[in-house]
């Protein structure tokens, strides 16, 4: 139970130091709390991790279903109150940001570590010595990683295929086809700085549609506006299309007061709106004057500039996204410009072709063969909104893991393989250590062999047989042994091709390191009271 912070002087005053209504939590107890907290979001991620792993349906308040496997998407989504809880779904987000893959794996792994915590503190292991040892065991495991990473070449097709497979593999089907496309776009976009290649993945779009099927996704080389050429008699198809990208609207700007014109006779009426026309006009003529024949548009443009605009011949976008303007600026190479006065032909951008094509119902634009070949579409295509949604997490996890490679071309076998590795390394090293933090760095090992023994668990397999197998064949050194959730083996998973970046592996462990020490670290949880809900006003 919660306590008032308070405190009792020697006359039997009550001295109050924080306001009333908070609480405070100490100790054990607080300890106790925050480990279930964090364990639980560990549970419940638990059953999606690997290729056999389940989906969760999630339901928002407005009743939206997402269905995903992606451990990302489901912290992101579940409203977690818990402050030990939120951490966990910070460091899910963090390890996504940061690397793109092993969103549940690094929440499993601080789960596991917590919960072995738990066990360390009922045997009256103080906090700090686990943390202590937690720290050293992270450390080691991150240098007994880095001596099993297997060395690639960055541009190797074959081996960043692998990769990309293993990410896709538990989400989707038509994997292969759709693991080759992310490399493609991978390698499109990478570029060379001295010795080591860097990917911006801001460089490949997403476009998703659904109809048609998941074979049909395509990589354009180029970019996809999901917008149609805003007039009709405007042409559909430009070939070497000078492209001017203006972030001002072709409109006459309306005041923002109040103005009244007095007009007496017809022709003051007709005067006035041949002005406007002349205004419009002028800076449609302005445009053409530049050399442009497409014009992206981030703002509006009005009927009468749609009518001019047609009439020279420029194919015109409209209400375009800013994020487009601004891949769409360093793809054909042209500038976004605020005001049509200062548009000339250096500002103007290059494609090979730009059209109007149609993808189901919608007419979108397809800016393609640009004068900056590194910005790809990957434009989804999939059976309905659901699938092309999830299709969406699995190729960013895929992109994300070729980019790791490409960027660090080191990797390592899946399927639990290195961790039981690392796990059997970390145990003979942690026999030199003295007293209580060698207890904690063999729990530190235990945790990580909860990556095998969760993908195990989740292939219906028996946890403890997979585990004394695994244990006993890397005790005999074979180094790639880990669990194969498909024939329910212990395997050598470069046998099978399963292959993932170091740099995920490197991430999950210092995430979920970090995160584990800093929760068992809080020996004191004050929380203010609840502010009171605003008051209504009344119904009706
Ligand atoms: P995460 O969000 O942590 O990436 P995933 O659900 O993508 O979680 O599962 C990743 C785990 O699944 C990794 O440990 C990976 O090695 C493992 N894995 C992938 N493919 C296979 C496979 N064919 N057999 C066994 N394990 C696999
Ligand atoms: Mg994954």
């Amino acid at each position: 139970t919660a306590r008032a912070v308070s405190a009792v002087t020697s006359s039997g005053q009550p001295v109050l130091i924080l306001k009333e209504g908070t609480s405070q939590t100490k100790g054990k107890e607080a300890q106790r709390n925050n480990i279930m907290a964090a364990k639980i979001i560990g549970e419940v991620l638990k059953t999606t991790l690997g290729p056999r792993g389940m989906d969760k349906m999630l339901v928002d308040t407005f009743g939206d279903v997402t269905i995903t496997n992606d451990g990302a998407t489901v912290v992101d989504d579940m409203d977690v109150q818990h402050p030990a809880a939120k951490m966990m779904v910070e460091v899910a987000k963090t390890t996504d940001k940061e690397v793109g893959d092993g969103t549940t794996s690094v929440v499993v792994l601080a789960s596991s570590l917590l919960d072995k915590a738990e066990g360390l503190i009922d045997k009256n292991v103080h906090p700090t010595i686990i943390v202590d040892g937690y720290r050293m065991a992270a450390e080691k495991a991150l240098e007994f990683y880095d001596k099993i990473a297997i060395k690639v070449d960055p541009l190797d097709r074959v081996m960043l295929g692998k990769i990309a497979l293993t990410s896709v593999a538990s989400k989707l089907v038509s994997e292969k086809y759709l693991a080759d496309l992310t490399v493609d776009a991978v390698l499109q976009v990478a570029q060379k700085q001295g010795d080591e290649y860097k990917v911006d993945i801001d460089d490949i779009k997403v476009e998703k549609k659904p109809g048609e099927s998941l074979m049909q996704t395509k990589l354009i080389q180029g970019i996809v506006l999901d917008k149609e050429v805003v007039h009709s008699s405007m042409p559909k198809r430009v070939e070497s299309a000078k492209v001017a990208l203006l972030d001002c609207a072709l409109e006459i700007e309306k005041t923002e007061f109040d103005a009244k014109i007095n007009i007496e006779r017809p022709d003051q009426m007709k005067a006035f709106l041949d002005e406007e026309e002349n205004m419009i006009k002028d800076m449609v003529e302005r445009v053409v004057k530049s050399g442009a024949n497409v014009l992206v548009c981030q703002k509006g443009i009005d009927d009468v500039a749609q009518h001019f605009l047609a009439k020279a011949g420029v194919l015109t976008v409209r209400r375009a996204k800013q994020s487009d303007m601004e891949k769409l600026a360093k793809a054909t190479g042209g500038r976004v410009v605020s005001s049509v006065d200062s548009l000339t032909k250096d500002d103007l951008g290059y494609a090979k072709l730009v059209e109007e094509r149609k993808i189901e119902e919608d007419k979108w634009t397809f800016i393609e063969g640009c004068k900056n070949p590194r910005s790809v579409t990957l434009l989804i295509r999939g059976g309905t909104q659901r699938v092309v949604d999830e299709a969406d997490r699995s190729l960013h996890d895929s992109i994300c893991v070729v980019r790791d490679v490409v960027q660090k071309p080191r990797v390592v076998a899946g399927g639990g393989a290195p961790e039981a590795e690392v796990a059997s390394e970390l145990r003979k090293w942690a026999e030199k250590l003295s007293g209580r933090e060698q207890l904690a760095a063999l729990d530190f090992a235990e945790a990580l062999e909860s990556i095998p023994l969760t993908l195990a668990e989740n292939a219906g397999l028996d946890p403890i047989d997979i585990l004394v197998d695994l244990r006993a064949r890397h005790q005999k050194g074979e180094l790639w042994s880990g669990v194969d959730a498909f024939s329910g083996k212990v395997q050598d998973m470069t046998k099978l091709n399963v292959y993932e970046p170091l740099s995920v592996k490197e991430q999950i462990v210092k995430s979920a390191g970090e995160v584990a020490t800093m929760i068992l670290r809080i020996d004191d949880v004050i929380a203010s009271s609840k502010m009171k809900e605003p008051s209504m006003p009344p119904k009706g």
